[in-house]
């Protein structure tokens, strides 16, 4: 039989690909990493990073190299409608991390540098599916002079949204709820944010910014898909749509766009599996909801560290499947998303939106540990409580 091609194929460049690289890479695994992009592309993404977030890199050992790039360190987040904020600030919590803003295109970059640096092998090729033998997957199938199979023990599929590796298995499930469209891109001059993002929720659409260094915002739009009227130019619909959200226009009015406009919808997704005889699916591949709670780089990050885990242990015992991959999954991550699917009703309701935040900011107890959870440094349980709830909700 052929000799397998690495013991470990990463497909996708993305922060869940090289993370799981680099940790496999560290434990003396051989890996080869395939980016159909390569080094160097720009994502939609609003590139506002939780405290956890840096949490993780620190773990990862990539902290120094992101931080010697352009980036913004932000001590947090206005949350709010035109009737009510709430602030997420980090550092009076008495945490050491601040959150961050760095373009995608420079953290991916280092992410992906940082993982070639740790022996991690990385080329640049376009996956076209798996290559399944007996059930399990030995391997990927790349686009070359014809068309390629490299084999592998095992197959890390971190290949985004629109996931070729999950759609080669059938994994993908239909979503019904949320459906939106997400649309990115950058804003320079002055804007009026200091050392915060902002959230600013309206009817049916809600916007981000984010300062990332270098002079510029990063400001991402969502809407409801299906709203953009077809014969409307993408950034001519982004301007109205700003324009309609007075806290983010204002933010931005002695600022212009400075790039062209980037989107994606719908955003959501949802698989029925996460691993197999032979692979795991990892980052947004694995599933995503929404990036209102702006954790879906964490999600990438820390679901790395998981899928690594689970990756060394089936190597180490000689076994097809990633066992207690799911399991850790949802420990790690099925609390917060419930709360994060209860925050994305609440966005279709601003009246009730801004009730909340205005609990938020009279009850000390309640608001530290909402910044903790969205923060990703502290766990998500006490939110999903009765007792927790009715302090958000009452009168
Ligand atoms: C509008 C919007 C705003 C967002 N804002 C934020 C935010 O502010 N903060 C935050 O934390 N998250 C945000 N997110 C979410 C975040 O961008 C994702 O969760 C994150 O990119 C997931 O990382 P990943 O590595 O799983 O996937 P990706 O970053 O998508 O990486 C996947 C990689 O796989 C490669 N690839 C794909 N197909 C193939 C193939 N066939 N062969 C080889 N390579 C392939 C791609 O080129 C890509 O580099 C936002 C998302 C959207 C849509």
């Amino acid at each position: 039989m052929k000799s397998p091609d690495a013991e470990v194929l990463v497909v996708g460049g993305g922060p869940a690909g090289a993370a799981t690289a680099t940790v496999l890479a560290r434990a003396g695994r051989d890996v080869l990493l395939l980016e159909k992009d390569g080094f160097y592309r720009e994502k939609p993404c609003g590139e506002y990073y939780s405290p956890g977030v840096v949490d993780v890199l620190r773990r990862l050992g990539a902290l120094e190299a992101v931080m010697a790039e352009e980036h913004a360190r932000l001590d947090g987040m206005r949350v709010g409608t035109e009737l009510a904020g709430f602030l997420l600030s980090y550092p009076d919590g008495g945490y050491d991390l601040r959150a961050l803003g760095i373009r995608r295109k420079i953290l991916d970059r280092v992410l992906l540098e940082h993982a070639r640096a740790r022996g991690v092998r990385v080329e640049t090729t376009r996956v076209t599916g798996v290559a399944v033998k007996g059930g399990r997957v030995i391997g990927v199938r790349v686009r070359g002079a014809g068309e390629e199979v490299l084999r592998s023990r095992f197959v890390v599929a971190a290949d985004g949204r629109r996931s070729v590796i999950s759609r080669s298995l059938g994994l993908d499930l239909r979503v019904r709820w949320p459906r939106r469209l997400g649309l990115t891109t950058h804003y320079a001059g002055d804007y009026r944010l200091g050392l915060f993002g902002e959230m600013h929720v309206g009817e049916e659409a809600y916007c981000g910014l984010a300062p990332v260094g270098g002079g510029l915002v990063s400001v991402g739009l969502v809407v409801a898909l299906g709203e953009k009227p077809a014969g409307e130019a993408t950034e001519r619909f982004f301007e109205r749509r700003l324009a309609e959200l007075p806290g983010a226009a204002r933010a931005l009015s002695d600022a212009e766009r400075v790039g062209p406009v980037r989107g994606i919808g719908p955003m959501a997704r949802k698989v029925g599996r996460v691993a197999g005889p032979g692979y795991l699916l990892v980052g947004d591949a694995a599933g995503f909801l929404d990036p209102f709670t702006g954790e879906g780089v964490h999600r990438a990050l820390r679901g790395a560290e998981l899928a690594a885990e689970a990756v060394e242990g089936a190597l180490r015992r000689g076994d097809d499947v990633p066992v207690g991959y799911e399991r850790s999954r949802w420990a790690a991550f099925a609390d917060k998303e419930r709360l994060c699917k209860i925050i994305q009703l609440l966005l279709s309701s601003p009246r009730l939106f801004s009730h909340i935040a205005d609990n938020l900011n009279g009850r000390h107890h309640s608001a530290e540990l909402m910044k903790g959870v969205l923060g990703d440094y502290r766990p998500a349980a006490e939110t999903l409580k009765p007792g927790y709830i009715w302090s958000l909700l009452r009168p």
